[in-house]
């Protein structure tokens, strides 16, 4: 090319770069990725060509990708040598096709409220340089036989010029001119953080330099070279490339290892607790879509549950979490998905309502069901062992996703207090004799204790339901199943702890006794229930009815609980319940008037509601003064 090519760039808006910077304002890190998948594919294109004898191959090839900072030059400079570019290409695919590209995505997105709406602003490829380029140069020679090197220039402005320029290898060499405000991208630290975040599975061998450091260095190296005559061991070998050409992901699972498993989560992740177990994700057809899910780890109930899952268009990351490609309840889980069939170029609603995009999530979806009811199935002890840190992720499933629930629902298990694992038809069935269709359930161990002893006398199992899930999860499963019930071990008296009491002395002994607590308490309101206990040991308890908890929990939940007074509900419902059997309560009703009786009602009322409930402060102090005051009755 002789002369030099001075072209317009044919679109209507005056300069429609500055729309670009203030667009994507956000996250305008992307060109790297932009940039750098561009040269990946110009190499492979190069390979293919290879293989299928196009282009023979040169013995100095050694296909890579260079990313050069200069902090100096306050330049950003990325080199392949893949199949490069004519002036003709660069005409089409740079000045039309490119550009066209960019103003098509402006013209798409221009009235969207957020940017948030574009996955990841896929799609807009080149031009993305000039979110943070004043000025952009190509220099490019495509591999093709007589070709001629090309040097491409443009200012930001919608101007372009085209030169004879000087590349001697095949490839493509864009050097970006930062601008004021993004001079950071020739910082090593930043853009090497960048290179991690979208290209660190890139299919093609990428290296970073710094060229301030590397100059410094040559200058060492010949000052080396002047004392050491003669040694030429350059070792060129250090050099190591800054992504993984070959991601785990992209194996058969028949080919990976535990090991290689476990490296691959530790590395990307950056969680050093080993996952759980894993699903390697491999399927061609109807869509292509690979990965790996791994159930991480929940250390403990405080830990976060969110999770990460990466999601990758042909190696190439392109965001965190997108929730519309992700099953929500997924996102707890970790993992990469790679899916170079999605339309990623498209608004996060369309996504929504793409029926392609919903296959691949019930596929998903599909799979993570399928491994833990097989794992359920043929290594009950290995799921037993996981459930304590499953159980939030498939209640949550359950509760998000139908498909889901009608999966799982029969490979939900219940933590007894004894530490073994039942599920609900098993549970129901062992205690079928006792009661029928209840599931006794506790959901704090140390408070709820009293309560779990008697049910452990009685020879009944309690399950364990102590996560913040399982309070919507039971009232699900209630709602599905609606023979079931669950029951707190506080919620009443059941049938199997208590002596036949004939109705007369029942109401006699109640209203014997309300009469007394009701003046020893100062309380008029309290509902008292006598009950002949067959452990004459406990003396007083609180029930509360299911209903009535767990409606009152819902108050607090969503904070009313100041707003609304139990009153509201018809009193504060709890009943005490007194044990006829038991020698205080006799001691109580034989000596209504007697010097310590009010004090031991009050003792034996505070005894009851510690054993459901915490006490408030007053009344814990109170409680503590009184236990002082009896113990002191006993020394004197
Ligand atoms: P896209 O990558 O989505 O096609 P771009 O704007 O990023 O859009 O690039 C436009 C075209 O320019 C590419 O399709 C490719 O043909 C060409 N191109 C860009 N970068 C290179 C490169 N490093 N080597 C060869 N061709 C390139």
């Amino acid at each position: 090319m002789a002369a030099k090519k001075k072209g317009s760039l044919s679109i209507n808006s005056d300069n429609i770069f500055p729309i670009i910077k203030k667009w994507l304002y956000s996250d305008h890190d992307i060109f790297i990725r932009e940039v750098v998948s561009n040269a990946c594919d110009a190499v492979t294109k190069l390979r293919k060509l290879s293989m299928i004898g196009e282009y023979e191959e040169k013995s100095d090839d050694n296909y890579r990708i260079d990313v050069i900072a200069s902090p100096t030059d306050k330049t950003l400079t990325f080199i392949d040598n893949g199949i490069g570019m004519t002036a003709d290409e660069v005409n089409e695919y740079i000045n039309q096709i490119a550009f066209s590209g960019a103003s098509d995505f402006l013209e798409k997105y221009k009235d969207k409220a957020t940017d948030d709406q574009i996955i990841g602003h896929f799609g807009l490829g080149f031009y993305s340089t000039f979110m943070v380029a004043d000025k952009v140069t190509i220099n490019t020679l495509s591999y093709k036989d007589g070709a001629e090197p090309v040097f491409w220039e443009c200012d930001g402005g919608t101007d372009y010029t085209m030169s004879e320029g000087d590349r001697d290898v095949h490839g493509t060499e864009i050097t970006l001119y930062l601008n004021e405000d993004c001079f950071e991208f020739a910082n090593e630290y930043r853009v090497k953080e960048v290179l991690e975040k979208y290209c660190s599975f890139m299919p093609e061998e990428i290296f970073f330099t710094n060229a301030d450091a590397a100059k410094d260095e040559e200058q060492a190296e010949v000052v080396e070279a002047d004392a050491a005559e003669g040694d030429d061991a350059k070792e060129e070998s250090k050099e190591k490339p800054i992504n993984d050409t070959h991601p785990l992901w992209t194996k058969h699972p028949n080919d990976c290892t535990e090991e290689e498993y476990k490296e691959f989560y530790r590395k990307v992740f950056l969680d050093f607790k080993e996952p759980l177990f894993w699903i390697h994700l491999n399927m061609d057809y109807p869509f292509n879509l690979k990965g790996i899910l791994y159930f991480p780890r929940f250390n403990s109930e405080y830990e976060s549950l969110e999770g990460t899952i990466k999601l990758y268009n042909n190696q190439v990351f392109i965001a965190d979490n997108i929730k519309e490609v992700i099953p929500e309840f997924l996102l707890l889980l970790k993992g990469v998905i790679d899916c170079p069939d999605l339309p990623l170029n498209v608004s996060r609603s369309a996504l929504q309502n793409d029926g392609f995009v919903k296959k691949i999530s019930d596929y998903i979806t599909k799979k993570v069901a399928d491994k833990l009811s097989g794992m359920f199935k043929t290594e009950r002890e290995t799921y037993e062992s996981y459930w304590d840190d499953l159980s939030p992720f498939i209640k949550f499933g359950c509760l998000k996703d139908n498909k889901f629930d009608d999966k799982m629902k029969d490979y939900i298990l219940y933590k007894s207090v004894n530490d073994n694992y039942v599920t609900l038809p098993e549970y129901l069935e062992a205690g079928k004799e006792k009661y029928e269709n209840t599931v006794f359930y506790t959901d704090d161990e140390k408070v709820q204790s009293q309560y779990i002893n008697m049910f452990k006398e009685q020879e009944i199992d309690v399950v364990v339901l102590s996560h913040n899930i399982d309070t919507p999860y039971i009232t699900h499963q209630e709602q599905r199943d609606d023979k079931v019930k669950f029951t707190r071990v506080d919620s009443g008296v059941t049938d199997t702890f208590k002596e036949e009491i004939s109705e007369e002395e029942m109401k006699e002994t109640t209203d014997k006794l309300s009469e007394i607590f009701k003046k020893a308490l100062n309380n008029d309101k309290l509902t008292i229930k006598v009950e002949k206990l067959k452990n004459a040991s406990v003396s007083s308890m609180i029930t509360l009815s299911e209903e009535t908890r767990r409606m009152q929990d819902m108050m607090k939940a969503y904070s009313m609980g100041g707003m609304m007074s139990p009153d509201m509900f018809g009193g504060d419902q709890q009943t005490l319940v007194l044990n006829a059997n038991n020698d205080l309560v006799q001691f109580i009703m034989e000596n209504p008037e007697g010097e310590h009786t009010n004090m031991v009602c009050e003792q034996l009322y505070d005894l009851a509601r510690i054993a459901h409930t915490p006490l408030e402060a007053d009344a814990m102090t109170k409680f503590i003064a009184r236990s002082n005051e009896i113990l002191s009755l006993l020394t004197k």
